[in-house]
């Protein structure tokens, strides 16, 4: 039901009840000083959320769908709009240390060390919980996700909004996050009162989420902020063990590890070898899904891509600039939803430093199915 330009003559008479005009409002890429309409845009968006409605917004690492964290009525509406099962937490967002404050039990020496490393910044810590933040926010936990963003209309709306904004990404959930508004739209025409268009993102994959309620801090989800620069901080962090390898056997660390996530609607898998092989092999399967009269697609890099007979083939740029490869992974996951390619093939990628994050959410997009060729 959901597609560019939705409209309420689309959807289900339960949903047509519910559908809203949703507000677009560009704010520009790079500006840290905001325009006169920018302004209003942002105060408007502030008042939505502090009237229990919801606004998607741009931030440093993709979009998010952002709702008042201390209003429980908020965190509902969230769920429903993305169609997010209600156990999955949601990462609350700060624009000051003030405000931590408030929506934790203490502190801990650790969390002031990676504030002031990377906050603001890509990073969400996870603390005890305060009263003051509903269960609802975290989804039935006793603890709470907190992140700072750096993006600067981001913070201006945090403060707008009264400090508190609960935002997941803003696509539908199990689709990969968007990296640009036109996704934002796709997903949340109908279904939220405003999006704030801001361009395209800057890193392209979510926060790293690492746990400081345990006594040796534990990542939970890498991100842009690597392992490595976490220990340069922490002397000692550990990974959950879920990370790289398939979790659905395990009891999870928190709810929301246990879903699917990023996952094109094409069937996934990587093939990972020596480069020739990996050519081979793919342009192998693709002439036997071919012949089942199947779309096919392949995810390579600037220097392979040419190389693939597949019907749509897509490069994430260059395998020396993870960064690049980054912010292009969920544009060209969701690229494949659009020409509706039904069967893909993708390239692996290193696991060191920040490439530890761009196969963690291509592992979890494709399933966990790889092919070692
Ligand atoms: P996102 O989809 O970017 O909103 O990320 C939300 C994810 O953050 C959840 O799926 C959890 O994996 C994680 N998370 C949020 N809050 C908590 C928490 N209190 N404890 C552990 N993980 C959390
Ligand atoms: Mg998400």
């Amino acid at each position: 039901m959901s597609g560019y330009g939705q409209t309420a003559d689309r959807l289900t008479v339960k949903e047509q009840r519910s559908f809203m005009k949703t507000i677009v409002r560009k704010i520009r890429q790079d500006t840290e000083v905001f325009d006169e309409q920018e302004q209003e845009a942002l105060r408007l968006a502030g008042s939505i959320i502090r009237g229990g409605g919801l606004v998607a917004f741009p931030t440093e690492t993709v979009y998010g769908l952002g709702g008042d964290a201390l209003n429980p009525a908020s965190s509902k509406k969230i769920y429903a709009a993305k169609g997010r099962p209600s156990d999955n937490p949601l990462i609350v967002h700060t624009a000051d240390m003030d405000a931590l404050e408030k929506i934790v039990r203490r502190i801990p020496e650790s969390a002031v060390r990676l504030a002031d490393a990377f906050w603001p910044g890509p990073l969400t810590m996870i603390f005890e919980k305060s009263d003051a933040v509903p269960r609802e926010t975290t989804g039935g936990l006793d603890t709470v996700a907190v992140r700072m963003p750096s993006h600067p209309a981001a913070r201006e709306l945090i403060r707008q909004a009264g400090g508190y904004v609960a935002a997941p990404s803003a696509n539908l959930s199990g689709k990969p996050s968007p990296t640009e508004a036109g996704y934002v739209i796709q997903d949340m025409d109908g279904r939220i009162e405003m999006i704030i268009d801001g361009g395209d993102v800057k890193i392209g994959l979510e926060s790293t989420i690492v746990d400081l309620t345990s006594r040796t801090p534990i990542i939970l989800r890498p991100g842009y902020v690597t392992a490595q620069m976490l220990a340069a901080v922490l002397g000692d962090v550990e990974e959950d063990r879920t990370i790289m390898r398939d979790d659905t056997g395990q009891a999870p660390k928190a709810p929301g590890m246990k879903y699917r996530h990023y996952a094109p609607r094409g069937d996934l898998t990587i093939v990972d070898g020596a480069q020739e092989n990996v050519v081979d092999y793919i342009n192998t399967q693709v002439g036997l899904a071919r012949k089942q009269n199947k779309k096919t697609g392949v995810i390579g890099t600037d220097t392979s891509i040419s190389e693939y007979s597949a019907d749509v083939c897509k490069s994430v740029g260059s395998r020396a600039d993870e960064n690049t490869i980054a912010r292009e992974l969920y544009r060209v996951l969701r690229g494949f939803d659009d020409e509706q390619v039904e069967v893909i093939y993708a390239e692996s990628f290193d696991t060191d430093g920040f490439g530890q994050a761009i196969m963690n959410r291509l592992l979890k997009a494709a399933g966990h199915k790889v092919i070692h060729v």
